[in-house]
């Protein structure tokens, strides 16, 4: 067909090329290493699930279940959905493993896409990469106080600068319900003031009005009641317990009473940490605890807390890595296509070697060979001729090498 035009990757997605993907191993390193070290195990769920782990566990009146899951049905007819968050999918899976009969608590951590039907922007995509921990089966506030701090940990290993920390408790179910109720009268009250979207959805999820950025529903949510003064005894305590096993780790954090998260099945704990490096979409990553969320997908009734951090943005926020050490490449150049099978046998012998090794691949005369090797870096090129000679690329200085392997691996020594 004429004029067939350029398919694009879809909106709100990118392609990884090399020198990012090799960013991305090296963040995936430092966290396995990190949360490894911790005692969490490396878990893997499906990339979809039935539609009703996120309908049931992350909760419908939220904006990810109303309006951003890419849900499709099978050929038989069944409901699913790339999974937007993973939390969820984690519980479905404790449940379903019968998890709960292990010494608990099961500490998880994992890595890997996630998808949401958002307005793209710099920093929020349609497919993006989380990194998440959870921990199920306890609900001693230590294990919250450890994962703030793994993911502390995490951000400074990896050098993402400045972070703000914004920390709150949800109470328990009951408790925010009937703050749900308080909130609702309040803001009944100042219905005027507030943005049209916040009020349609007055009804279904009034803690929502904390997350608003319009002018009007701001000053009305700014006299609104906290949740953060309503908690109940075992709720206070628990939290208390949180802040002082920060306080001793000597990390800083801010109270912040409007800290709501998007999802429904938050209970006491949420955090959730910024950028200043980052544009509007700051947030590098957050959590909470989830007490009845295992419960809720079948399961027994189950403790749980945990986080995800986005792996874009982590990688925005770091910069550009510094220049990599010296290079430890060779190239194998050769001066005829006589000369391919010697230079071929080459180059398996120095891979074999463990070096990184290339060799003339695309036709090159010989002087495009040693402008190519020095695009590359390379710290000495083999030739091959009817002689093999080596040169050492730091001093210029070139030689016959009777054993070439041995005279670059005494180079790169
Ligand atoms: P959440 O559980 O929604 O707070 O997501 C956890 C983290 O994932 C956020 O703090 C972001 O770093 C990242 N994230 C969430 N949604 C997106 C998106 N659409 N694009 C890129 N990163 C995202």
């Amino acid at each position: 067909v004429a004029g067939a035009g350029k398919v694009q990757a879809p909106k709100g997605t990118f392609d990884v090329l090399p020198p990012d993907a090799e960013r991305r191993r090296a963040l995936a390193d430092s966290a396995a290493g990190l949360l490894g070290r911790a005692g969490y195990g490396e878990f893997e769920t499906p990339v979809f699930e039935h539609t009703e782990v996120f309908s049931r566990g992350v909760g419908a009146a939220t904006d990810i279940v109303q309006k951003e899951m890419f849900t499709f049905e099978d050929q038989g007819g069944r409901s699913l959905t790339l999974r937007p968050e993973g939390t969820a999918p984690i519980c479905r899976a404790y449940a379903e493993h019968g998890m709960h009969k292990l010494p608990q608590p099961v500490r998880l951590w994992y890595l890997g896409p996630f998808f949401r039907h958002e307005a793209p922007q710099a920093g929020r995509f349609r497919q993006f990469t989380q990194i998440g921990a959870e921990a199920l089966g306890s609900e001693d506030p230590s294990i919250d106080a450890e994962l703030i701090l793994l993911l502390a940990d995490l951000f400074e290993a990896v050098g993402v600068g400045p972070v703000r920390l914004r920390l709150s408790s949800l109470a328990n179910a009951d408790t925010r319900r009937a703050y749900a109720e308080e909130l609702r009268e309040y803001l009944r009250q100042h219905e005027d003031q507030l943005s049209e979207e916040v009020r349609a959805r007055l009804d279904l999820n009034p803690l929502r009005a904390f997350d608003s950025d319009h002018p009007g529903t701001r000053e009305a949510v700014a006299g609104a009641p906290r949740l953060i003064d309503r908690l109940e005894p075992d709720d206070a305590e628990h939290f208390q317990r949180v802040r002082e096993l920060l306080d001793e780790a000597g990390l800083e954090y801010e109270l912040d009473g409007t800290l709501v998260r998007g999802l429904d099945y938050y209970t006491r704990t949420v955090f959730e940490f910024e950028s200043e490096r980052l544009g509007a979409q700051n947030a590098l990553g957050g959590g909470g605890r989830y007490d009845g969320l295992v419960e809720q997908l079948g399961g027994p009734p189950t403790p749980g807390v945990g986080w995800a951090a986005g792996v874009e943005r982590i990688l925005m926020a770091a910069g550009e890595p510094e220049r990599p050490a010296e290079s430890r490449t060779v190239f194998i150049s050769y001066a005829s296509p006589a000369h391919q099978r010697r230079a071929f046998a080459l180059l398996r012998a120095l891979r074999a070697e463990g070096l990184a090794a290339e060799m003339e691949q695309a036709g090159r005369s010989l002087k495009g060979q040693f402008k190519h090797a020095d695009r590359l870096g390379a710290r000495a090129v083999v030739i091959v001729g009817d002689d093999v000679e080596v040169k050492d690329m730091k001093t210029g200085e070139q030689a016959p090498a009777a054993d070439p392997v041995a005279r670059v691996m005494e180079l790169l020594r």
